[in-house]
């Protein structure tokens, strides 16, 4: 019944990872070996030389506190210090979020040079992209997969006659409802759906089944939709 089509295990992944639709799905990072002496695997400071310590969150250089170019390498989770987790703490992440975007912020960086000064404009732009992928939940998902080399494919028709039936029903209702209340009781609906998929992507996520973590995705990708039609009519 389900879609598989674009489902690849991480095994594959991590042989297949040359080809162009793995770079895709991982929204085409470009491997920056060599800009500045950044490479994959070591991290130098572009501006004293010093190696990094810590692979991850090179944002700034220890030794000389100059920033550092974007390395797509880092992935969104690293970016805030967390682990790839479905479950994430949204009052911790918002906390690190601010930190950084305090650091990076033009009024602190005004004094440094042209080239710091686009860095830290790139980087800032980077932990926004972050900060909002993994705060939605749905957003969070489609990236947790996709770090795994799992394509979603967001314009996929629907093809479970169940949930087909689910989907046009819901429509109608949303398109009968008059007044906001009724608005906001189909919405709490569908937050408990959103809820409930979102749950049991996470189950399927830590299982490693990537075909039930496709199948909540496109759950919660039909609820949501739902809800901004319902946010649209209120
Ligand atoms: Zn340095």
């Amino acid at each position: 019944m389900e879609q598989t089509t674009h489902l690849q295990s991480s095994d594959d992944f991590a042989q297949r990872k040359t080809e162009k639709e793995i770079r895709v799905a991982l929204r085409g990072p470009k491997e920056n070996h060599s800009i500045l002496g950044v490479t994959a695997q070591k991290y130098h400071c572009w501006n004293c030389g010093a190696n990094a310590e810590n692979s991850t969150q090179f944002l700034f250089c220890e030794a000389c506190r100059s920033v550092q170019p974007v390395n797509e390498s880092t992935d969104y989770f690293q970016i805030f210090g967390l682990g790839r987790e479905y479950k994430v703490k949204v009052e911790e992440l918002e906390k690190k979020y601010k930190d950084w975007q305090k650091k990076l912020h033009p009024d602190l960086v005004h004094s440094k040079s042209q080239r710091e000064r686009e860095y830290a404009a790139e980087q800032s732009a980077r932990v926004i992209d972050a900060y909002r992928t993994l705060t939605d939940p749905l957003s969070r998902a489609i990236y947790l997969v996709k770090l795994e080399g799992v394509l979603v494919n967001e314009e996929e028709r629907i093809t479970d006659p169940e949930l087909l039936a689910e989907v046009m029903e819901l429509r109608e209702a949303v398109d009968e409802a008059e007044g906001t209340r009724a608005l906001n009781e189909i919405q709490v609906q569908l937050q408990e759906k959103l809820r409930y998929w979102s749950n049991s992507f996470e189950d399927a996520y830590l299982n490693k089944n990537y075909d039930d973590a496709l199948a909540s995705i496109r759950r919660m990708t039909y609820y949501k939709r739902a809800n901004e039609e319902i946010v649209k009519k209120l």
